[in-house]
């Protein structure tokens, strides 16, 4: 017997709830958008609140909700969520710190709750592949090349220039959440370059090198000032060949030879996942890309870069 769809409200109604959630909401059967909260927008012919706590209160019926919102404000509308027995799932990054995700956690556990924090690049197409040839490789280096326009991809959005916004992070720990899923063992960072506008409060650009255990070379560059083709690469030489998994994680090839190649799929992928936690009672909170990011804040050090105006 078909069980009847997940009523969920989405919390943020802004350039990815529009881009991603609403589509891939309405091609899962698991799901029915019921409501939208948002200060200023909406989508049409679905019940529109500004408020979530009127939201809760006036649909029982509606049992999740997708934080959309930028990670600032994520943390105050999680906790309302969850205390009133709402399962959610949480845009990336999950928080505006470690230690409020995992209050979440706590949160999401004490009101038998799940709790999703999802990763969208962990879903592109490639990476289960990168991950499986990974795994018995003898790597000698890694590098991330994550260089894209802000101008393009952003377009006037001031919350990633706020403290909590990530600057260039917001993309780069995309890439992170692809590394911390194939690489074959944890890594921890040895050092990070930040580059600052003068005017602005998070990084234009980043360099980070890791370490790795078993000696390989690790590192990743993010720049957010690249006009022209943007990259989203992440190459490995390791002793059985190179392997090349690029456009974020849905084309992989191995000595050039391409193994894997299909369109973007990957909030599909999120909806499809956070339905099966709902219905198996589980949470899922790996919290390993956002722990990279915390430490380059700690071991970084400053530079100022040119002022940037969009
Ligand atoms: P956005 O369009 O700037 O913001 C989304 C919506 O959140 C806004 O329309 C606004 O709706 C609400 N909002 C903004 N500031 C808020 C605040 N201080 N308190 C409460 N609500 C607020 O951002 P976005 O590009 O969709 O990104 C949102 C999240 O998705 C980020 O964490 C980002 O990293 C992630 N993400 C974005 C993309 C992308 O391509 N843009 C891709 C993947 C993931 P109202 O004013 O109507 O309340």
């Amino acid at each position: 017997m078909a069980t009847a769809p997940n009523k969920i409200a989405i919390v943020g109604v802004g350039k990815i709830a529009h881009d991603q959630h609403v589509p891939s909401i309405a091609g899962n059967p698991d799901f029915e958008l019921a409501a939208t909260v948002s200060r200023h927008g909406s989508v049409q012919g679905v019940e529109a609140f500004t408020d979530l706590n009127t939201m809760l209160a006036k649909r029982p019926d509606i049992g999740a909700v997708a934080l959309c919102m930028p990670p600032q404000a994520r943390f105050a509308y999680a906790v309302e969520a969850l205390a009133a027995r709402r399962h959610v799932l949480l845009e990336k990054p999950p928080g505006a710190t470690l230690s409020e995700v995992h209050e979440l956690e706590r949160l999401a556990a004490q009101h038998d709750c799940t709790l999703f924090a999802t990763w969208h690049s962990r879903f592109a197409v490639a990476v289960p592949a990168a991950k499986a040839w990974l795994a018995d490789k003898k790597i000698a280096r890694l590098a991330i090349t994550w260089k894209e326009d802000v101008r393009r991809w952003h377009p006037g959005q001031e919350w990633i220039w706020e403290p909590g916004g990530l600057g260039v992070f917001d993309p780069g720990i995309n890439a992170l959440s692809i590394l911390t899923a194939i690489y074959p063992r944890p890594l921890h960072l040895a050092s990070a370059d930040l580059s600052f506008p003068e005017n602005r409060g998070t990084p234009i650009a980043v360099s980070l090198r890791f370490v790795d255990p078993e000696g390989a070379e690790v590192t990743a560059e993010f720049d957010w000032r690249q006009e022209g083709p943007q990259t989203w690469n992440i190459e490995a030489d390791t002793d059985a060949g190179h392997m090349k998994l690029s456009s974020g994680g849905a084309s992989l090839a191995i000595d050039g030879r391409k193994v894997e190649q299909a369109p973007d799929r990957e909030y599909a992928g999120i909806y499809r996942r956070f339905a099966e936690l709902i219905r198996t009672g589980r949470s899922d909170v790996d919290l390993s890309p956002m722990v990279h990011v915390a430490d380059a804040f700690t071991l970084g050090r400053r530079i100022a870069a040119e002022p940037f105006e969009f």
